[in-house]
């Protein structure tokens, strides 16, 4: 099969793919859209052959060499299987390793308790692998297809160092999803850009050759695993076990200027027993976790509406929301009523008898912060979006902030009031000392933020926050006040998700209007989750561990006292939204 160019991109579907540098006489393109890098045009089938002999996967040359490299692989393959076990809790079950190589992954794999199955192209590994496996695994030699697809077989799927050979990505991931269970999981090991040596080597990182059609980093591999029906995603740093030698013989294979020379010498004067002795290092992938999901026929948005006394204005953009019909997005309300006294509950009650609207009523304020982390508990949305009671922003910008969301561009999006031509922000009539500094409290933690994370973020404190539901996966909130906007955004960057910016429209409310945010309790609660949110550690994975020990024990309690719980309250979920109330003061 010979096939040429690629038009558009095969994640997004972009038609700018940019010429980036060339490789081996290959072209190295970026799409501008998604930033997924790509060979375009590809190799031949027949190019392709001459590079993968048999040898190709084989490691140090000798039998000696050749267990030292297998012993290596079974120790990165443990550390992947204590992930796997981590993601997904410790039981075995059905697993499929494609592209399985010499089988080091399903030994170990096995040894953990699954039962396995493999397949290589290559008849020399599967016979390699067969040997190497118990009675009852089974190893086949040949493509994934040959899986019969659409049997929904298996628990668990592992794709180490297969996903960027692939000549498309996608349809690959379809065909992966089709074998496994619902619910299954899958396990991507690849090179990632966002890696350090990515960082550091640029166009001269080892992994541009030319069987790497494809080159992703944290956020394309996300995009290409929600597209192909996974979500739940946690992303890891690729620590792989390596020796010296190993390093030294990669990087004789695979020429890098100045690291070639730089890693022979190093080798050659280091003692033979320094040189085997196995270290664990995060090279130049990533590790990615992910979970089969319900695929809906048209996405669903989840439109969150926190509402505490806003009853001159809910009504409003309750039927200006409910008024927008998309044809491309299924919208889904969730009004979370925080126990207002002003007869806005009055209000949400009415629109709870709507079908389109899920109403959560609080039983007390406690903040826009926790009603909105309630909120997520009860979304069930692919994409959720923010959107105040009041009318500071314009509904109609709805289109231009989920349209990089819907086209796999992107995950998370604010609508920043800066972007447009006129300046949008605080300018209250008659209150000019107060605009002043408002404005200049805004310039000094926007200025923080970016420095703080490395950000270029020009309005990281709006409201309208849109962003994959799946990004919320492994993190816990506790701010509960205007904190909590801090407390998302930069979660969702400390994850590894970078916003981009939309310009929207927006009408600042005066504090006479009814702005919540006050001058002398809030800017020092901001600085303080600054500081915290700086210094703490995000580990999506001791997340995802906890939630399931706390799950496994929220199911004996629900059992136990079933009934007893009102509707609507406090709802065990994930995300965990209703626990951990830190560092707040009581909202009176
Ligand atoms: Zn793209």
């Amino acid at each position: 099969m010979t096939t040429g160019r690629l038009s558009t991109c095969p994640l997004c579907d972009g038609r700018q793919l940019r010429y980036a540098f060339s490789r081996q006489g290959y072209r190295v393109v970026r799409c501008a859209q998604c930033r997924l890098m790509l060979l375009n045009p590809q190799p031949s089938d027949q190019e392709l052959g001459q590079i993968y002999t048999d040898g190709y996967f084989l490691g140090q040359p000798g039998a000696e060499g050749r267990r030292r490299s297998s012993e290596m692989r079974r120790a990165t393959a443990r550390h992947y299987l204590r992930e796997l076990r981590r993601y997904r809790g410790p039981h075995g079950g059905r697993l499929l390793e494609i592209g399985c190589g010499e089988g080091d992954f399903l030994s170990e794999a096995e040894g953990a308790g699954f039962r396995v199955t493999g397949v290589d192209r290559s008849p020399f590994a599967a016979r390699v692998a067969r040997a190497r496996v118990g009675a009852h695994a089974l190893v086949v030699c040949g493509d994934a297809e040959c899986l019969r697809p659409g049997r929904e077989h298996f628990d668990v799927c592992v794709l180490s160092d297969v996903l960027e050979h692939v000549r498309n990505p996608l349809s690959f991931l379809a065909l992966v999803r089709s074998l496994l269970r619902p619910d299954g999981v899958l396990l991507i090991a690849t090179p990632s850009l966002d890696s350090w040596s990515a960082r550091l080597l640029r166009e001269n990182w080892m992994e541009f050759k030319p069987e790497h059609l494809f080159y992703f980093d944290s956020n394309t591999v996300q995009h290409a695993l929600f597209r192909a029906g996974f979500d739940s995603a946690v992303v890891r740093p690729g620590w792989k076990t390596l020796n010296l030698e190993v390093v030294a013989h990669h990087f004789e294979r695979f020429p890098t200027s100045g690291f070639t020379p730089l890693v022979n010498m190093v080798a050659r004067v280091t003692p033979a027993a320094l040189r085997r002795r196995h270290v664990r290092v995060v090279a130049s992938g990533l590790l990615a976790f992910a979970r089969k999901r319900r695929v809906r026929p048209r996405p669903r948005l989840s439109v969150i509406v926190p509402a505490y006394n806003e009853a001159a204005t809910l009504d409003t953009v309750m039927r200006r929301l409910l008024d927008r019909d998309r044809r491309d997005v299924d919208m889904e309300i969730v009004l979370v009523e925080s126990a207002s006294t002003d007869g806005t509950r009055e209000l949400a009650e009415r629109y709870a008898r709507d079908g389109r609207v899920n109403v959560v009523f609080e039983d007390r304020p406690r903040g826009k912060g926790h009603a909105v982390r309630t909120g997520f508990t009860h979304a069930t949305g692919d994409f959720v979006l923010i959107q105040d009671a009041d009318l500071e922003y314009d509904i109609e910008d709805y289109d231009a902030l989920l349209e990089p969301l819907l086209n796999h561009r992107e995950a998370f999006v604010l609508g920043s009031r800066h972007g447009g031509s006129a300046w949008k922000m605080r300018r209250f009539a008659g209150q000019r000392l107060l605009s002043v500094g408002l404005n200049l409290g805004h310039w000094l933690f926007t200025l923080l933020i970016n420095v703080l994370f490395s950000q270029r973020l020009r309005d990281p404190f709006t409201m309208y926050k849109v962003f994959r539901r799946d990004c919320l996966y492994g993190l816990r909130f506790e701010c509960n006040r205007f904190d909590f906007d801090y407390e998302l955004l930069i979660k969702l960057i400390r994850k590894g998700y970078r916003p981009v910016e939309i310009p929207v429209n927006y009408r600042s409310r005066t504090f006479g209007d009814g702005k919540k945010v006050s001058l002398w309790r809030d800017p020092p609660l901001w600085l303080w989750a600054l500081v915290k949110l700086r210094a703490a550690s995000i580990d999506p994975m001791r997340e995802v561990e906890r939630e399931r020990a706390a799950g496994i024990r929220g199911h004996a309690d629900r059992a136990s006292r079933a009934g007893e719980r009102p509707a609507g309250h406090e709802p065990a979920c994930h995300l965990s939204a209703a626990r951990g109330d830190v560092m707040t003061p009581k909202e009176t």
